[in-house]
């Protein structure tokens, strides 16, 4: 059999993603989920949908949907691109951008998909590692095809000096993808630099802020050279018709989501002075997960402790980067509460 599958892939371990339980009772703050609705404009056009549409393949471009991306960022539309949730524009950057010989760097530890897409796409890593305080410094004649900046990063949930992004991205070789996920929950972004440098693409998705992790939808802006080639390699009809309609009337409705993001911030603010009483080391988050080191009774320990009390949250295993610390997604206030509820009780010896 072994010889009928490509030898990258029979090495590769299989992608393992968050674990997704239907129970009502779970807590469930593992996978950076928004926990309050998507903007009611949503529901209005689900119910206006003439079914009749569906019978026919969607638009393949998704021209509505990247007017009002554009309008947004106040850019043309040759500078959008959209795909199935950003896990596909990053895909497609390394099929665009990265010869069979060429590299994929990434700051460790940050987003753990871009080796799994290097692996994919058979292409070279290299991984530039952060320091102790979770900064970089690129090593001498660092060079790469294309670079995954996550910003905010994850899992640690930091933001990056800005003036550094500039000079880095100015002085790299190849194409950088700002990966900026989680940008709605920080102050400042990395938008203008993708209008501004031939060589960067900033990712968004419309999983976090706004709610809408089910529809699966990411975009990028670039410039429209970069954009061009990401059109030429996406499958025919890569967002379906559903997709294009949703995220186009979520995205006119900047009120809720920046309601949503702001009842977000404000529980973060809460959870993380709880956990820093507690005496955790809890990271300046901005992002809508907090990065938290559970001294006293250890990460490990307090994750399954946590999944027997019904509330799951992200532990990265045995890599030595990330293992003294949980990942916890910002839910509502009372999901938050009940998440401390639970740590201090397990803190005090219960059960
Ligand atoms: N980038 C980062 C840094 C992420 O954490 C995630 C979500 N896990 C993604 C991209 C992918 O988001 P999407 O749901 O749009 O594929």
């Amino acid at each position: 059999m072994s010889d009928l599958i490509r030898k990258s892939v029979q090495a590769m371990q299989g992608y393992v993603p968050g674990e997704q339980p239907k129970e009502a009772d779970i807590v469930k703050l593992n996978t950076n989920e928004n926990p309050y609705l998507p903007s009611p404009d949503v529901q209005d056009i689900l119910s206006m949908v003439d079914i009749s549409v569906l019978s026919r393949y969607p638009d393949p471009v998704c021209m509505e949907l990247r007017k009002a991306i554009a309008g947004l960022h106040g850019c043309d539309v040759e500078n959008v691109f959209v795909g199935n949730g950003s896990d596909e524009v990053l895909a497609l950057c390394i099929r665009a951008f990265v010869e069979r010989d060429g590299s994929v760097g990434f700051f460790d530890p940050s987003y753990s998909l871009y080796p799994i897409l290097a692996d994919i796409e058979d292409v070279e890593k290299k991984p530039v590692s952060l320091d102790a305080g979770y900064g970089w410094q690129m090593p001498a004649d660092y060079a790469a095809s294309l670079f995954f900046l996550t910003h905010p990063n994850a899992p640690t949930s930091f933001v990056y000096d800005k003036n550094s992004i500039e000079s880095f991205v100015k002085n790299f070789g190849g194409v950088v993808l700002i990966d900026e996920a989680y940008a709605d929950f920080a102050e400042d972004n990395c938008m203008d630099l993708a209008l501004q440098h031939e060589n960067v693409i900033v990712a968004r998705t419309l999983s976090k802020s706004y709610s809408l992790a089910g529809i699966r939808l990411g975009y990028c802006v670039g410039n429209e050279a970069l954009i061009g080639a990401m059109y030429k390699i996406k499958d025919s009809y890569n967002v379906n018709y559903l997709t294009q309609e949703i995220a186009r009337v979520a995205i006119l409705d900047q009120d809720t989501m920046k309601a949503n993001v702001s009842a977000i911030v404000e529980t973060r603010k809460m959870v993380a002075e709880k956990l820093e009483e507690f005496g955790f080391e809890v990271g300046k988050s901005k992002t809508n997960f907090l990065w938290v080191k559970p001294l006293g009774i250890g990460a490990k320990t307090l994750f399954e402790a946590l999944r027997k009390k019904n509330i799951i949250v992200r532990y990265f295993g045995n890599d030595e980067r990330t293992r003294d610390y949980l990942r916890v997604t910002v839910g509502t206030a009372p999901e938050m509460l009940k998440f401390l509820d639970a740590t201090e009780a397990i803190l005090n010896g219960g059960e």
